[in-house]
């Protein structure tokens, strides 16, 4: 889809786009199909989409995968979907059966269902077993990061992440220790996926142009865990009070929720200084103190 087609179409439905959602769509064909050729679909691949909006990425991974999910909020949208895709809108409860009785085959075209719902509620309110399915997404700004924090969390989440959102929440989620962007978000998502690889996209791609830069993050969910699934809750604990006040020393912060004793003698076993701020702290330290201080607790 052009701009001008994109444009002529809105027009024509007398469709104003809603900021608070998000609404920059992608036009630009050349960063489409990179976004597709980064999920490296395979014919029998189920693809989660969030934000399907006018369907330019839709179509694309119809044309790739064996099963799409699209989950759209904008009812406008919905309906111009279905015609355009001639599907009818799904709720959730007849999703949960569709999704149970199809298997994707290779030589059929692909298994399509949309989905008219708030796709942060929808993930919270169904969790469900995400681990033979893909997630490629142009996700809303505002959205972006919760949506992720809640897919990436726990063993059931997705195999691939390919997603575009703001560049500066693309570059906090392939951060490293002791880069500026380093911090929750990164090591939230980045202890059960990898960071792959990233690459940006202009502001002028979308329609209408955003403030501000795009990109496209790819996550691998690792192969083994990293933690145990009992002490996720302690991990998360830990990191968001360690980032509590990012200049601080973190061991003065942690003494909030545990014995200073406990925290001197992790500290040691773990060859980590007292005066050691979080942001210099690697993943797999925070790994290694979270089972410290839970074998403490
Ligand atoms: N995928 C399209 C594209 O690439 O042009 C549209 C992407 S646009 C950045 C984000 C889309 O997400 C919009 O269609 C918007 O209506 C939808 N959206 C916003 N908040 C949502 C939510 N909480 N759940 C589902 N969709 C949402």
């Amino acid at each position: 889809m052009t701009l001008t087609e994109m444009r002529e179409l809105l027009a024509k439905r007398d469709i104003r786009l809603t900021r608070s959602l998000g609404q920059n769509f992608l036009h630009d064909g050349n960063q489409l199909r990179r976004i597709v050729d980064a999920a490296e679909i395979q014919p029998t691949d189920k693809i989660l989409e969030i934000g399907p909006g006018l369907g330019p990425l839709t179509e694309l991974l119809l044309a790739k995968a064996g099963e799409v999910l699209a989950i759209e909020m904008d009812a406008r949208l919905v309906d111009f979907l279905c015609e355009r895709f001639g599907t009818e809108e799904r709720n959730a409860e007849l999703l949960t059966g569709a999704l149970e009785s199809e298997t994707a085959k290779p030589d059929e075209s692909a298994t399509f269902h949309l989905l008219h719902d708030d796709a942060l509620a929808f993930l919270k309110r169904e969790p469900r077993d995400w681990r033979d399915w893909k997630l490629v997404a142009n996700l809303p700004y505002s959205v972006a990061s919760p949506i992720l924090v809640e897919l990436a969390a726990g063993v059931r989440a997705p195999k691939l992440l390919v997603a575009t959102l703001q560049l500066e929440v693309a570059q906090r989620l392939m951060a490293q220790a002791d880069d500026d962007d380093y911090g929750i978000l990164t090591l939230l998502v980045q202890l059960d996926f990898a960071p792959r690889e990233w690459f940006k996209i202009p502001a002028a791609c979308f329609f209408p142009s955003p403030d501000v830069d795009s990109a496209c993050v790819i996550l691998e969910r690792r192969a083994t865990p990293l933690l145990p699934e009992n002490l996720r809750a302690s991990f998360v604990k830990i990191v968001k009070r360690a980032f509590s006040q990012r200049r601080k020393m973190m061991l003065k912060l942690l003494k909030a929720d545990w014995p200073k004793e406990k925290l001197d003698a992790a500290f040691a076993e773990l060859n980590i200084s007292p005066m050691e701020r979080a942001e210099k702290l690697s993943l797999e330290q925070f790994v290694a103190l979270t089972g410290k201080l839970f074998n403490h607790e």
